[in-house]
Protein backbone atom coordinates (compact mmCIF):
# COMPACT_ATOMS: atom_id res chain seq x y z
CA UNK A 1 0.00 0.00 0.00
CA UNK A 2 2.80 2.54 0.33
CA UNK A 3 3.99 4.12 -2.73
CA UNK A 4 6.88 2.70 -4.41
CA UNK A 5 7.68 5.71 -6.96
CA UNK A 6 10.68 7.07 -7.08
CA UNK A 7 9.50 10.69 -7.52
CA UNK A 8 11.51 11.55 -10.69
CA UNK A 9 8.95 14.41 -11.88
CA UNK A 10 9.12 16.14 -15.04
CA UNK A 11 6.78 18.51 -17.01
CA UNK A 12 6.99 19.21 -20.63
CA UNK A 13 6.11 21.66 -22.41
CA UNK A 14 2.62 21.87 -20.39
CA UNK A 15 -0.01 24.40 -21.61
CA UNK A 16 -3.25 24.07 -19.67
CA UNK A 17 -6.58 26.71 -19.27
CA UNK A 18 -9.35 26.15 -17.13
CA UNK A 19 -11.55 27.87 -19.54
CA UNK A 20 -11.07 28.49 -23.56
CA UNK A 21 -10.59 31.98 -22.88
CA UNK A 22 -7.86 31.94 -20.95
CA UNK A 23 -4.62 30.29 -21.31
CA UNK A 24 -2.90 29.94 -17.64
CA UNK A 25 0.03 27.83 -17.42
CA UNK A 26 2.12 28.18 -20.78
CA UNK A 27 4.89 25.85 -21.83
CA UNK A 28 5.65 25.12 -18.28
CA UNK A 29 9.07 22.42 -18.51
CA UNK A 30 10.84 21.55 -15.40
CA UNK A 31 12.56 18.37 -14.08
CA UNK A 32 12.93 17.33 -10.44
CA UNK A 33 15.32 14.58 -9.49
CA UNK A 34 14.28 12.02 -6.60
CA UNK A 35 14.84 13.70 -3.20
CA UNK A 36 15.34 17.45 -4.20
CA UNK A 37 12.96 20.31 -2.97
CA UNK A 38 11.85 22.59 -5.10
CA UNK A 39 10.38 25.79 -4.16
CA UNK A 40 7.95 27.46 -5.82
CA UNK A 41 7.66 31.28 -5.78
CA UNK A 42 5.50 34.41 -7.81
CA UNK A 43 2.81 36.59 -6.85
CA UNK A 44 -0.76 35.55 -6.75
CA UNK A 45 -2.92 34.23 -9.54
CA UNK A 46 1.06 33.42 -11.09
CA UNK A 47 -0.60 29.79 -11.61
CA UNK A 48 1.78 28.42 -8.63
CA UNK A 49 -1.24 26.11 -7.46
CA UNK A 50 -2.21 25.17 -10.55
CA UNK A 51 0.74 23.42 -11.52
CA UNK A 52 1.04 21.33 -8.69
CA UNK A 53 -2.63 20.31 -8.34
CA UNK A 54 -1.77 18.88 -12.67
CA UNK A 55 0.77 16.13 -10.80
CA UNK A 56 -2.73 15.37 -8.85
CA UNK A 57 -4.26 15.05 -12.21
CA UNK A 58 -7.45 16.90 -11.32
CA UNK A 59 -7.39 18.55 -15.01
CA UNK A 60 -6.39 17.52 -18.18
CA UNK A 61 -3.53 20.03 -19.67
CA UNK A 62 -4.41 21.18 -23.31
CA UNK A 63 -1.01 19.78 -24.74
CA UNK A 64 2.66 18.63 -23.22
CA UNK A 65 3.38 16.28 -21.20
CA UNK A 66 3.84 15.72 -17.25
CA UNK A 67 5.69 12.13 -16.36
CA UNK A 68 6.36 11.21 -12.77
CA UNK A 69 9.86 8.25 -12.98
CA UNK A 70 9.52 8.77 -16.79
CA UNK A 71 5.75 7.67 -17.11
CA UNK A 72 3.32 9.55 -18.46
CA UNK A 73 0.66 10.41 -15.53
CA UNK A 74 -2.33 10.16 -18.43
CA UNK A 75 -1.37 6.06 -18.04
CA UNK A 76 -1.41 6.26 -14.05
CA UNK A 77 -4.21 5.55 -11.67
CA UNK A 78 -5.74 8.76 -9.93
CA UNK A 79 -5.51 6.13 -7.04
CA UNK A 80 -1.80 5.62 -6.88
CA UNK A 81 -0.89 9.01 -7.36
CA UNK A 82 -3.08 9.89 -4.37
CA UNK A 83 -0.94 7.72 -2.60
CA UNK A 84 2.24 8.85 -4.27
CA UNK A 85 1.65 12.10 -3.13
CA UNK A 86 1.28 14.04 -0.02
CA UNK A 87 0.30 17.26 0.08
CA UNK A 88 0.55 19.84 2.99
CA UNK A 89 -1.93 22.70 2.17
CA UNK A 90 -2.42 26.13 3.85
CA UNK A 91 -6.01 24.27 5.14
CA UNK A 92 -5.74 21.22 5.75
CA UNK A 93 -8.80 19.51 6.82
CA UNK A 94 -9.70 18.18 10.15
CA UNK A 95 -12.40 15.71 11.20
CA UNK A 96 -14.58 16.23 14.60
CA UNK A 97 -12.59 13.33 15.58
CA UNK A 98 -9.81 12.74 17.81
CA UNK A 99 -6.47 14.14 17.32
CA UNK A 100 -5.45 10.54 17.23
CA UNK A 101 -7.71 9.95 14.18
CA UNK A 102 -7.11 12.95 12.22
CA UNK A 103 -3.76 11.74 12.31
CA UNK A 104 -4.22 8.67 11.37
CA UNK A 105 -6.15 9.39 8.14
CA UNK A 106 -2.52 9.94 6.04
CA UNK A 107 -2.11 5.96 6.43
CA UNK A 108 -5.70 4.34 8.17
CA UNK A 109 -3.91 1.01 8.92
CA UNK A 110 -1.02 2.71 10.99
CA UNK A 111 -0.77 1.63 15.02
CA UNK A 112 -1.18 3.89 17.84
CA UNK A 113 2.77 4.13 17.99
CA UNK A 114 3.21 4.81 14.56
CA UNK A 115 0.79 7.53 15.12
CA UNK A 116 3.05 8.86 18.02
CA UNK A 117 5.71 8.53 15.80
CA UNK A 118 4.25 10.43 13.15
CA UNK A 119 3.67 13.14 15.11
CA UNK A 120 6.85 13.17 17.42
CA UNK A 121 8.64 13.70 13.57
CA UNK A 122 6.54 16.50 12.79
CA UNK A 123 7.19 18.21 15.74
CA UNK A 124 3.50 17.95 16.66
CA UNK A 125 3.59 15.85 19.94
CA UNK A 126 4.30 18.44 22.38
CA UNK A 127 1.47 20.14 21.84
CA UNK A 128 -0.77 17.70 21.77
CA UNK A 129 0.55 16.74 25.20
CA UNK A 130 -0.82 19.76 26.42
CA UNK A 131 -4.04 19.72 24.83
CA UNK A 132 -6.48 18.11 27.79
CA UNK A 133 -7.24 14.74 26.82
CA UNK A 134 -3.48 14.22 24.61
CA UNK A 135 -4.12 12.39 21.48
CA UNK A 136 -7.78 11.25 22.90
CA UNK A 137 -8.96 15.02 23.00
CA UNK A 138 -11.65 15.26 20.04
CA UNK A 139 -11.33 18.57 17.49
CA UNK A 140 -14.12 20.80 16.93
CA UNK A 141 -15.39 20.64 13.24
CA UNK A 142 -12.08 21.71 10.99
CA UNK A 143 -9.90 21.92 13.81
CA UNK A 144 -11.44 24.76 15.36
CA UNK A 145 -10.20 24.70 18.95
CA UNK A 146 -6.62 24.23 17.40
CA UNK A 147 -4.46 27.44 16.01
CA UNK A 148 -3.71 27.26 12.48
CA UNK A 149 0.18 26.79 13.52
CA UNK A 150 -1.36 23.32 15.26
CA UNK A 151 -3.42 22.80 12.43
CA UNK A 152 -0.53 22.72 10.26
CA UNK A 153 1.66 20.60 12.41
CA UNK A 154 -1.68 18.04 12.36
CA UNK A 155 -0.98 17.80 8.64
CA UNK A 156 2.01 17.70 8.45
CA UNK A 157 2.28 14.41 11.16
CA UNK A 158 -0.49 12.75 8.52
CA UNK A 159 2.07 13.64 5.74
CA UNK A 160 4.62 11.70 7.53
CA UNK A 161 2.36 8.73 7.93
CA UNK A 162 1.12 8.83 4.44
CA UNK A 163 4.75 7.78 3.36
CA UNK A 164 4.61 9.05 0.28
CA UNK A 165 7.54 9.39 -1.83
CA UNK A 166 6.25 13.23 -3.37
CA UNK A 167 5.56 16.14 -1.29
CA UNK A 168 3.51 18.92 -1.79
CA UNK A 169 3.90 21.83 0.72
CA UNK A 170 1.90 25.38 0.48
CA UNK A 171 3.45 27.28 3.18
CA UNK A 172 1.25 29.17 5.62
CA UNK A 173 1.44 32.58 4.95
CA UNK A 174 -0.52 33.64 7.87
CA UNK A 175 1.46 34.74 11.29
CA UNK A 176 1.92 32.00 13.87
CA UNK A 177 3.76 32.37 17.03
CA UNK A 178 7.88 32.05 17.15
CA UNK A 179 7.65 28.81 18.24
CA UNK A 180 5.08 27.09 16.36
CA UNK A 181 6.80 28.92 13.44
CA UNK A 182 10.21 26.87 14.33
CA UNK A 183 8.22 23.87 14.74
CA UNK A 184 6.73 23.76 11.46
CA UNK A 185 10.45 24.65 9.62
CA UNK A 186 11.77 21.59 11.36
CA UNK A 187 8.53 19.28 10.80
CA UNK A 188 9.05 20.54 6.98
CA UNK A 189 12.66 19.52 6.67
CA UNK A 190 12.55 16.20 8.46
CA UNK A 191 8.65 15.49 6.31
CA UNK A 192 11.15 16.18 3.06
CA UNK A 193 14.33 14.17 4.33
CA UNK A 194 14.32 11.78 0.51
CA UNK A 195 11.49 12.58 -1.04
CA UNK A 196 10.77 14.79 -4.07
CA UNK A 197 9.14 18.39 -2.40
CA UNK A 198 7.46 20.84 -4.18
CA UNK A 199 7.21 23.78 -1.91
CA UNK A 200 5.26 26.99 -2.38
CA UNK A 201 7.59 28.87 -0.98
CA UNK A 202 6.65 32.02 1.40
CA UNK A 203 9.68 32.21 3.65
CA UNK A 204 13.45 32.80 2.98
CA UNK A 205 14.49 30.26 5.05
CA UNK A 206 12.37 28.09 2.68
CA UNK A 207 13.44 29.67 -0.55
CA UNK A 208 17.48 29.48 0.76
CA UNK A 209 17.29 25.51 1.58
CA UNK A 210 15.64 24.59 -1.52
CA UNK A 211 18.14 22.77 -4.09
CA UNK A 212 15.88 24.84 -7.29
CA UNK A 213 13.83 27.85 -7.15
CA UNK A 214 11.50 28.70 -9.50
CA UNK A 215 10.17 31.93 -10.37
CA UNK A 216 6.36 31.81 -11.63
CA UNK A 217 5.16 34.72 -13.53
CA UNK A 218 1.58 35.00 -15.59
CA UNK A 219 1.59 31.03 -16.00
CA UNK A 220 5.53 30.72 -17.48
CA UNK A 221 8.45 30.15 -15.12
CA UNK A 222 10.65 33.22 -15.55
CA UNK A 223 13.64 32.22 -14.09
CA UNK A 224 15.26 29.19 -12.30
CA UNK A 225 17.85 28.33 -10.56
CA UNK A 226 19.63 28.39 -6.64
CA UNK A 227 19.37 31.68 -4.20
CA UNK A 228 22.77 32.06 -4.53
CA UNK A 229 22.23 32.17 -8.48
CA UNK A 230 19.21 34.69 -8.10
P1 LIG B 1 -1.90 32.34 -4.96
O1 LIG B 1 -0.50 32.72 -4.59
O2 LIG B 1 -2.85 33.45 -4.75
O3 LIG B 1 -2.38 31.05 -4.37
P2 LIG B 1 -1.28 31.01 -7.49
O4 LIG B 1 0.01 31.48 -8.05
O5 LIG B 1 -1.28 29.71 -6.78
O6 LIG B 1 -1.91 32.16 -6.58
P3 LIG B 1 -3.36 29.87 -9.11
O7 LIG B 1 -4.25 29.58 -7.97
O8 LIG B 1 -2.67 28.75 -9.76
O9 LIG B 1 -2.29 30.98 -8.71
O10 LIG B 1 -4.21 30.66 -10.18
C1 LIG B 1 -3.72 30.99 -11.48
C2 LIG B 1 -4.84 31.59 -12.30
O11 LIG B 1 -5.82 30.59 -12.55
C3 LIG B 1 -5.57 32.76 -11.64
O12 LIG B 1 -5.82 33.72 -12.65
C4 LIG B 1 -6.86 32.14 -11.16
O13 LIG B 1 -7.88 33.10 -11.19
C5 LIG B 1 -7.11 31.04 -12.16
N1 LIG B 1 -7.83 29.90 -11.56
C6 LIG B 1 -7.43 29.19 -10.49
N2 LIG B 1 -8.28 28.16 -10.24
C7 LIG B 1 -9.26 28.24 -11.19
C8 LIG B 1 -10.42 27.47 -11.47
N3 LIG B 1 -10.76 26.41 -10.74
N4 LIG B 1 -11.19 27.87 -12.53
C9 LIG B 1 -10.84 28.93 -13.28
N5 LIG B 1 -9.75 29.70 -13.07
C10 LIG B 1 -8.96 29.36 -12.04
Amino acid sequence: EVSRLNGEIMLRQVNFSYTKEQRILKNVSLKAHKGQTIAIVGPTGSGKTTMINLLNKFYDIDSGEILIDGENIDNMKRSSLRRAIAMVLQDTYLFSESVRENIRYGRLTATDIEVEQAARLANAHRFIKQLPQGYDTVLTDNGGNLSQGQRQLLALARAVLAQASILILDEATSSVDTRTEAAIQKAMLNLMQGKTAFVIAHRLSTIRNADAILAVKDGQIIERGTHQEL
